[in-house]
């Protein structure tokens, strides 16, 4: 095999995290609509641009070539996850290597959070920066030769058989363009059994039924609608674009078609002056709607984004963490129809995930044993919750938060219970302000 042919392919950096482990192709650059005030993911680095067909197959020639070099290089995938990933290391060695001696010079790739302006022209502070450089850590536009070894090592260590194509609203693109893209990865990749996308809801309402049936046809087995929430005022005041009505028809003409629906609900995006509307509405649409999931995302509010500057006037107030569980609750004791809840998210305060109608006294005794606690015992609560979130996200803990801690370590315990509230949430949000959502 001729090593100094190889070539890095673009991978969907923001995907489901139940598609972590899927080989990811991108259909488009970015997002179209990308007028969200609470989104920060696509507001710098690329515009968004459609792929053309030749693009993206040249992608999967690329991850093609990639996969079978990989194969034959560790023929034992999966075997131990450290050996595979050694292997994985020495191999990509042996490219650059190649690529070196040919004289091949690598692509200077262009890092995301690298820029000092947010692209409505604000200059970021300080502050702003550091969040900006977390996201460059594992945000790629244009992934290194490194990000496309592991992403398909990761992907044959766990099945090899599924398969997510981004970015962000799938339902953009023609279902003659997607089934020609999807039919040749399925030839490249013949062991993939399951295709998922994101979509916008707006994107299927305005979709005539037979297409969105084309898109079935094709392959495609479930669609991750960012629905956020169901009442109108908020989903204005936060330009999503559509309406809690809107959001119902999307799920009913998917589900119709065939393609499983699962949306994502955002607690706390009501802020405090829409808290309780915000979780009856989005009770009552997803009643209506019938998703087979529904993945919370407790909002966190960017650097840089809409709803920062929103915060910033006096236009929005951010709803306290206990305002966020009791819409939470409300969601679980309203929902009148089967789905799953998944608290799949390090935005989470609690983990509250079951099937309803069955787990419903489940995940509302979660909740309850929470709102119990006095005010510092929540405080406490959440600074554990928190901290294992930032762990489980970065391996461990950055030198400003050991830091912030250090007066509360007894042994290896933090003991907050000579702290004061102020205390205890500085450090709170310390830690809230670099976790991902
Ligand atoms: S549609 Fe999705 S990706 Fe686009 S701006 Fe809104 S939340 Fe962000």
């Amino acid at each position: 095999m001729d090593l100094t042919k190889i070539e890095p392919f673009e991978i969907c950096s923001i995907r489901p995290p139940t598609e972590n482990f899927s080989l990811t192709f991108r259909l488009t650059r970015n997002c179209g609509w990308n007028r969200c005030m609470f989104c920060p993911v696509y507001k710098e680095g690329v515009k968004f641009s459609r792929r053309s067909i030749e693009e993206v197959r040249q992608d999967v020639d690329r991850a093609k070539e990639l996969d079978g070099l990989l194969a034959h290089y560790i023929p034992s995938i999966p075997s131990s996850g450290d050996s595979d990933y050694r292997e994985a290391e020495l191999l990509i060695g042996e490219i650059k290597v190649a690529q070196a001696k040919a004289g091949k010079k690598e692509p200077a790739h262009r890092k995301r959070g690298s820029k000092t302006e947010t692209k409505r022209g604000a200059v970021r502070t300080g502050e702003e920066d550091k969040r900006s450089s977390w996201f460059s850590t594992w945000f790629k536009d244009e992934p290194t030769l490194e990000d496309s070894v592991y992403h398909l090592l990761a992907w044959r260590m766990n099945g090899a058989q599924t398969c997510f194509l981004g970015d962000s609203d799938a339902l953009f693109l023609s279902s003659d363009f997607f089934a020609e893209a999807i039919s040749y990865i399925k030839e490249m990749f013949p062991t993939l059994n399951r295709f998922t996308v994101y979509g916008r809801t707006q994107s299927a309402v305005k979709r005539e039924q037979e297409e969105i049936k084309a898109f079935r046809k094709a392959g495609l087995d479930r669609i991750h609608f960012g629905v956020e929430s169901g009442n109108d005022t908020v989903l204005k005041f936060m330009k999503k674009g559509a309406s809690g009505a809107e959001h119902v028809v999307a799920c009913q003409k998917t589900r119709e078609a065939g393609i499983s629906p699962s949306v994502y609900i955002m607690p706390g995006l009501g802020g405090a002056q829409w808290s309780t509307e915000h979780a009856v509405d989005t009770a009552r649409v997803l009643t209506e709607a019938r998703p087979d999931y529904v993945r919370l995302r407790s909002l966190e509010i960017f650097p840089g984004t809409g709803l920062a500057e929103a915060v910033a006037k006096g236009e929005f107030m951010e709803a306290s963490e206990e305002q966020v569980v009791r819409e939470i609750r409300i969601l679980v004791e309203n929902i009148k129809t089967d789905m799953v809840i998944v608290s799949d998210s390090a935005s989470n305060l609690l983990d509250v995930s079951g099937r309803l109608p069955e787990d419903r006294a489940k995940m509302l005794k979660v909740i309850d044993e929470y709102l119990v606690l006095s005010p510092k015992g929540k405080l406490a609560f959440s600074l554990s919750s928190r901290l294992r979130s930032f762990i489980g996200q970065y391996g461990g803990l950055t030198q400003d938060i050991m830091a912030a801690l250090q007066p509360y370590i007894q042994g290896d315990q933090v003991n907050v219970s000579g702290a004061s509230e102020e205390e205890i949430g500085t450090i709170i949000r310390l830690i809230r302000s670099k976790l991902m959502p």
